[in-house]
């Protein structure tokens, strides 16, 4: 049986190693047939992201900062020499100053706000805007979010709010680009061991705190998290957009813990 996903070509912009959240995706992709290319940040997540792409049968690797228009510019140019068509971009992006992922959230500063506001959420505006002339035949685009943005988690602080704007994007975008057939949904999987995650105070407490009283018992996995990109970006996600799925053991329906965790 052919992939779901034969024929597709994909972006996939956030891989750091082989614990990122994108490279669960990008495997999961990859295995139903989609073609990729990836993006890094800078020669270091270079290095360790050429044996991945390899390994899923991709010689595309652009170097990429979001903060850097000129770095987009030159990374859809080539995409647009090389495949001239693109089907989907996952953007699994996300950064705050360490030092304010823990503490209390009154004590956030303008600058880290501003940085963590524009890598966070704004970058999913400037990589969508870049992607419409090359999604011809209409397309899925999909960022990663985290229940922070509506609920108070502790220390996840300004990314909170930086989530709650990227869920808010998402309908934004899904809104203008829907008439051209893209599809706009962000995916929010509960805590995960993974570079980003790990920067957040408390990231242990929380892993721990999600695996004992999630209805599953446990957290989510790479695998979890890529099958359902896979479903969002085939057609059998063909009528959802706009949408936060959630992949978090079932975690966000529980009012208070367990009863033996009280
Ligand atoms: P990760 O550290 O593996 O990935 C984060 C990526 O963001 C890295 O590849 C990094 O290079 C990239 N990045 C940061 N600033 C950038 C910039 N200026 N330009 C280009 N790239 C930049 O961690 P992850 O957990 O896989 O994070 C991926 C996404 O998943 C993030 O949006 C994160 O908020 C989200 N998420 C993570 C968790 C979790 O618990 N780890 C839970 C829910 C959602």
């Amino acid at each position: 049986m052919p992939g779901l996903l034969e024929g597709k070509r994909g972006l996939v912009m956030g891989v750091a190693n082989d614990r990122s959240i994108a490279w669960g995706i990008a495997r999961a992709l990859a295995a139903q047939g989609a073609e990729l290319a990836f993006t890094y940040q800078g020669e270091a997540f270079g290095k360790r992201v050429q044996p991945l792409a390899e390994s899923v049968g991709s010689d595309i690797l652009l170097d990429v900062d979001v903060t850097d228009d000129a770095s987009l510019d030159a990374a859809f140019a080539a995409l647009g020499e090389r495949w001239g068509r693109l089907d989907i971009v996952v953007h699994a992006i996300a950064f705050s100053n360490k030092d304010e992922l823990t503490g209390r959230f009154v004590d956030t500063s303008r600058a880290n706000f501003k940085q963590s506001l524009d890598i966070s959420c704004y970058s999913l505006i400037e990589v969508a805007r870049r992607s419409l002339p090359l999604m011809t035949e209409g397309g899925t685009i999909l960022t990663l979010t985290y229940a922070g943005s509506n609920r108070v988690t502790p220390f996840y602080n300004v990314m909170g709010v930086a989530k709650a704007a990227l869920e808010s994007a998402v309908r934004y975008l899904a809104n203008d680009l829907g008439p051209q057939g893209i599809r706009v949904n962000a995916i929010s999987p509960g805590p995960m061991k993974t570079l980003a995650g790990a920067a957040i105070g408390g990231a242990r407490k929380t892993y721990r705190h999600t695996e004992a009283n999630a209805p599953l018992r446990a957290n989510a996995t790479l695998e979890a998290i890529g099958g359902t990109a896979v479903w969002l970006a085939s057609d059998w996600g063909a009528c959802t957009t706009g949408e936060v799925v959630t992949v978090d053991g079932g975690y966000h329906v529980l009012g208070m813990p367990q009863s033996e965790n009280i």
